[in-house]
């Protein structure tokens, strides 16, 4: 942000290779600097990049950079020289970035993306949106700033919403592969870690199958910052020692809720708003205590989002009557009493906390 405030306006002559400098020229477009780059400014049309110029013709180096705020070099290192002497005694910055791949297989990056709040993206997830060309977001993945993050990228949503799948799984991965054996750079952004739930395994699969190098960030999984969010501890001293997530796309069936009931600790469930009423039922029938505290968090780390606090036997009543949606973790266990409405809950968003019974 910061560095588009210092950007807009200025003249940034970039030197290097179209396609190595590719991403230093979209950050550098997207800040609002008037660019022109040394060589190659052709190839840089179909990348959708405006504001490019085409350089002074084989002008002197010392009358390239007149006019020029920012020399950026890229993969420069012949030029790199006679630039810095060029720019000796004036006021032009010189900064040097790193080149793009030009390699003619491209890479996958599967990218944690945390719940949804920009502030829970990584420095590595942020670092590998700016170098790609291509990105494959999820739903639930944070989507606001993407085209600021990766400002040189198309950016393709292969969003799903619960029962409607806009693009199957199998073709989000077959695009993956192509985009990158077609020499792109791919970062493939989930919500929360790609491997909760996220099929991220199935992905990584697919790109070694096909021989695409693919590198995983992990992300910030919903499990535990959805209830953080919410000032709910997954573990707590004494309280809880430890907390077992599960999905609750499919029923459990009653081995599994009574296990789950017999350990004694925190049970986060990610996918159960539609099954909560099964998966209530069944864990009192198999053990739990009826009034066993649960809260569900609706669309952690949102502006919107809403906690509800009730107990496992009151929760199907509770989630019906607010109509309570996907996305939500729901959390069993006493740590939920722990709940604390610090300053960092309030941060994020505005609570709103329904007290069973009210
Ligand atoms: N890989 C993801 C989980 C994918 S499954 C992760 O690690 O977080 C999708 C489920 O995650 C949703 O149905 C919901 O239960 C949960 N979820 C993800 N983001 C959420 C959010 N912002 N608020 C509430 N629940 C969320």
């Amino acid at each position: 942000m910061e560095l588009d405030l210092e950007l807009a306006g200025r003249t940034v002559l970039i030197v290097g290779g179209a396609a190595s400098a590719r991403f230093a020229l979209a950050r550098y477009v997207h800040a609002g600097a008037a660019v022109s780059i040394t060589i190659g400014a052709d190839a840089v049309a179909p990348l959708g990049c405006r504001g490019v110029d085409r350089p002074k013709h084989l002008a002197g180096w010392r009358d390239r950079v007149d006019g020029i705020d920012v020399v950026v070099l890229v993969d420069a290192d012949a030029d790199e020289e006679r630039m810095v002497r060029a720019a000796a005694g004036r006021r032009t910055w010189i900064l040097r970035e790193a080149p793009a791949s030009t390699a003619p297989i491209g890479t996958v990056t599967l990218i944690g993306g945390g719940p949804g709040d920009d502030g829970l993206l990584t420095l590595a997830a942020r670092e590998a949106l700016a170098r790609a060309d291509i990105v494959y977001v999820d739903r639930l993945a944070p989507h606001q700033r993407l085209h600021e993050y990766a400002p040189g990228a198309e950016i393709v949503d292969v969003g799903k919403t619960p029962g409607h799948h806009a693009i199957p799984q199998h073709e989000i991965e077959r695009l993956m592969v192509a985009s990158a054996l077609d020499g792109r750079t791919v970062a493939r952004l989930k919500g929360g870690d790609p491997y909760v739930f996220g099929r991220g395994g199935e992905e990584v699969a697919a790109c070694r199958e096909a021989g695409v190098p693919v590198i995983v960030i992990p992300g910030v999984t919903s499990a535990i910052a959805v209830p953080a969010a919410a000032g709910i501890p997954v573990t707590y001293r004494e309280v809880s020692r430890m907390f077992t997530v599960v999905s609750g796309h499919a029923p459990l069936d009653d081995a599994q809720l009574s296990a789950l009931a017999a350990l004694g600790g925190t049970i986060v469930v990610l996918m159960g708003v539609s099954n909560l009423p099964h998966l209530a039922a069944g864990l009192e029938r198999l053990g739990m205590r009826a009034d066993m505290p649960l809260a569900i968090v609706e669309r952690g780390t949102q502006l919107s989002q809403r906690t509800t606090v009730t107990t496992l036997s009151e929760a199907t009543e509770v989630s019906a009557r607010l109509r309570i949606g996907s996305p939500a973790v729901i959390v069993v266990g006493e740590v939920v009493l722990l709940m604390h409405h610090g300053e960092e809950a309030d941060r994020i968003s505005r609570d709103v906390i329904a007290l069973a019974g009210e």
